[in-house]
């Protein structure tokens, strides 16, 4: 896309600064339920779903955890296992090998370093195998201690669209997104941009025409009448 182009299309829907409030506003009427679609019952068994959660859907986690946090209540019970039959019982998840290497470390640390607790804080939960900044950031979110705003594929997408950050890296689109979002909203936000994301921005050919962020989006393929010449 021309370089001018893009700079049109900025200029025209106006400032970042001055959209997020609109944006957030229109996208919380639209997507009322857009919350965090895995099934858990406790903070291990959050963990243990955010970590299954990679490369997958959310339908095949609940699919595996409905039976699995049956027979696995404790971090302990990960460890009481042989190896293989840890991969068998996440297999469908995929990457299962080393999903089932990072359960038990997790677990491992769990129990050696927090009393079999998960922790809160985004810097101890980082430390835990297979722990990213993105899970990290999901599991102390839907535990009421944001700390961070969480960076998948479709906020990366949708945040590039909506003219609200420039860069690739999902930790700078992250540092990015805290400068620009109200603290109030890190965790709401990006459960907005994801069912958004997967209702009405979708990755190949975004629809447009039904998103109600059309005339505040630089990406909009909508067009809109140019203002009628003075006469
Ligand atoms: S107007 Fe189009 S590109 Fe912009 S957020 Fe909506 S669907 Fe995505």
């Amino acid at each position: 896309m021309a370089r001018s182009y893009v700079h049109e299309a900025r200029r025209r829907v106006g400032p970042k600064r001055v959209r997020i409030h609109p944006v957030i506003e229109r996208l919380a009427a639209e997507h009322p339920d857009a919350v965090i679609a895995l099934r858990f019952l406790n903070d291990l068994e959050l963990l243990v779903s955010v970590l299954l959660s990679a490369q997958t859907t959310d339908v095949t986690v609940n699919r595996v955890t409905a039976t699995l946090f049956q027979k696995y209540r404790r971090p302990e019970d990960y460890l009481a296992v042989p190896l293989g039959e840890l991969e068998a019982d996440v297999r469908p998840t995929g990457t299962f090998r080393q999903k089932a290497r990072n359960l038990r470390g997790a677990m491992r640390m769990l129990l050696e370093d927090y009393g079999g607790d998960v922790p809160l804080r985004l810097e101890e939960l980082v430390r835990l195998p297979g722990v990213g900044r993105k899970t990290a950031n999901v599991v102390a979110a839907e535990r009421g201690a944001t700390q961070g705003v969480v960076v998948d594929t479709h906020v990366r997408r949708l945040s590039q669209r909506l003219g609200f950050t420039r860069r690739e890296d999902p930790a700078k689109i992250e540092a990015d997104l805290k400068r620009l979002v109200p603290r109030a909203d890190w965790a709401r936000f990006p459960h907005l941009l994801i069912w958004h994301g997967r209702r009405v921005c979708v990755a190949r050919v975004p629809r447009c025409h039904a998103c109600v962020l059309n005339d505040l989006c630089p990406a909009s393929r909508v067009r809109r009448a140019s203002p009628a010449p003075a006469r």
